[in-house]
């Protein structure tokens, strides 16, 4: 395997062996197809496995450049991985495309002017992204995949009521990656809510 086989593009292929990957992961292996093919997927998958690879290759790859709109939208449990994300994603990203973190800690006013920008990928915290939905600043019409990264510790920090009404203000065409450590009850319930036909990965 190698990461055109899995149908990520030349220029991605190219990006990453300038960084010395050359071999997906076996995360990558399985989720990348499906995430290409627009599938909804959870992935049980822990921390250094190249699960957040997993899912941005194939989200990167899938924004429409021309479409001026914001089109990811990735949550995190803390503010710390959700800017270890954004500077993974720059790494990979054209930077007109442009990719924004919204987290809890940062001044608000200027998360509002930066959207302005459209910047194509956000990643941010749940408390802050459903802030910025209400405010009407951060627009979900042209979101077609919402990643949620380590939904397990997102569940135990009390914020699976926020997920919720972010996703649900998501059209319902949206596709949706679950990525977890472990998969509780509660997971599984958010996914078979919200998910059409899941694919289920590193089992
Ligand atoms: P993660 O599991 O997403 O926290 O990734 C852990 C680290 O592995 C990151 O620094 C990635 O840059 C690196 N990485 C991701 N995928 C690969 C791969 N296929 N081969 C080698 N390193 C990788």
């Amino acid at each position: 395997f190698n990461f055109a086989t899995l149908g990520v593009s030349g220029v991605l292929a190219a990006k990453l062996a300038e960084h010395g990957i050359e071999e997906p992961s076996p995360v990558q292996q399985e989720a990348i197809p499906l995430i290409l093919e627009g599938k909804d997927v959870i992935a049980r998958s822990q921390t250094g496995t190249g699960k957040t690879l997993a899912y941005l290759l194939p989200i990167l790859q899938s924004i429409e450049p021309e479409l001026k709109a914001t089109q990811k939208l990735v949550l995190a449990p803390s503010q710390e991985l959700a800017m270890q994300i954004v500077r993974e994603a720059q790494r990979y990203m054209d930077s007109d495309m442009g990719v924004l973190g919204l987290i809890g800690g940062a001044a608000v006013k200027r998360q509002i002017e930066k959207l302005r920008e459209h910047p194509r990928l956000v990643v941010g915290t749940p408390g802050r992204v459903r802030e910025l939905i209400a405010l009407k600043k951060l627009k979900m019409h042209n979101i077609s995949t919402i990643v949620v990264d380590e939904v397990d510790q997102i569940f135990q920090l009390g914020d699976a009521g926020e997920v919720n009404q972010i996703i649900n203000s998501a059209l319902r065409d949206r596709q949706l990656v679950f990525l977890s450590a472990t998969i509780s009850k509660e997971i599984r319930a958010m996914a078979s809510r919200e998910m059409k036909n899941a694919a289920e990965v590193g089992i």
